[in-house]
């Protein structure tokens, strides 16, 4: 085996990748994983994990991948700093490009995940990080006795939400429907905490202060009504879904319209030797339990594929 060409490659250092790495390591098989542009992926930005089978008082999303990595790590697995900027698919071994070095591999995991959406405000970008965030774990402690605002009608703004009045004065959550995605469990208690205002059938339309380089208001608007008014507020946190983070494969993988592998079957993808794990392929489940399973069976395959060849 040349030094650059390895038997397994692990995109994402998420639950999906690390769990990966700790099958494919304990078969030893030396996985290298490419920890990419969000280390730890979903599990480092978020709080308690309670739904984590295992964990009876719960356990902390960073403190929970932390010991997936270090698992994978006892067992023989290797971890890159670095982006994949570039895939060659096109035959075996797979050639990926990463900061400015080529790796070669015989088979490929991908579980690089998904990220966060932004909502397109015209001056959204230019203050990330001066009150506009989309991680209220990362964020939040920043807001103590602040005006907060959450977007979106789904479980991570209800988790976020209820996290964030640890800090804020009053959390607003802006939906644009009157009906949630929301679990009715997380609903309900994001409707029993008393810090916590509804804003149904709105949008915010843009963020304001530019010029003073940090968030003081919002303009809003009513999609039923069409009334247009502007809130002071101190943090606005977006949690309204992600994109599946699967540029490089443009055009060798199979993805469906939004980005997403396409799965076939298992964990294969629409190349031979390439498997998907974790919420790159899954836009329903998302779980972090889910995408450990799927990290285990990416892993699984890739060991079989590896067989099959006389590796
Ligand atoms: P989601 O369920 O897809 O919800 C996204 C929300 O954002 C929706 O309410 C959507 O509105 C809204 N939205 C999307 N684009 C928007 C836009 N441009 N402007 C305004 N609003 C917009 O995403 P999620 O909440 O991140 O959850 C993803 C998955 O993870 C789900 O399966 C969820 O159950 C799971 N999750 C589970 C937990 C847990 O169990 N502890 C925690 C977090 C997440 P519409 O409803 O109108 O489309």
């Amino acid at each position: 085996m040349s030094e650059s060409l390895r038997n397994v490659v692990i995109i994402g250092s998420g639950c999906a990748g690390n769990t990966a790495a700790i099958y494919t390591a304990r078969a030893g098989l030396q996985p290298l994983v490419v920890i990419g542009h969000e280390p730890g992926g979903q599990l480092s930005i978020t709080t308690e994990v309670e739904n984590f089978p295992g964990f009876p008082e719960g356990v902390l999303g960073p403190e929970l991948v932390e010991n997936m990595k270090r698992q994978a790590a006892h067992f023989g697995a290797e971890f890159l700093d670095g982006l994949v900027e570039q895939a060659d698919l096109s035959k075996r071994p797979f050639r990926l490009r990463i900061e400015e070095q080529w790796v070669e591999t015989r088979t490929l995991i991908v579980a690089s995940g998904a990220s966060a959406r932004w909502l397109g405000l015209p001056n959204e970008q230019k203050l990330i990080g001066h009150g506009v965030s989309s991680c209220a774990t990362c964020d939040g402690f920043f807001y103590k006795g602040k005006k907060i605002m959450v977007i979106g009608g789904g479980d991570t703004a209800m988790e976020e939400a209820n996290f964030l009045t640890r800090f804020g004065q009053v959390v607003t959550i802006v939906h644009r429907r009157d009906e949630f995605r929301a679990s009715k469990f997380m609903l309900e208690r994001v409707r029993s905490n008393p810090k916590i205002r509804f804003l149904l059938n709105a949008v915010v339309t843009d963020v304001y202060d530019v010029a003073q380089g940090v968030v003081s208001a919002v303009s809003l608007k009513n999609v039923k009504t069409g009334e247009e008014w502007r809130e002071p507020v101190d943090g606005l946190f977006l949690a309204i879904g992600h994109i599946p983070n699967t540029k490089p494969f443009a055009g060798t993988l199979d993805l469906d319209p939004e980005g997403y592998i396409v799965s076939h079957g298992g964990a294969r993808t629409s190349v031979l030797g390439v498997f998907h794990a974790g919420d790159v392929q899954d836009r329903v489940y998302r779980q972090a339990i889910t995408a450990a399973g799927a990290g285990c069976m990416a892993a699984i395959e890739a060991e079989r594929f590896l067989e099959a060849q006389g590796h």
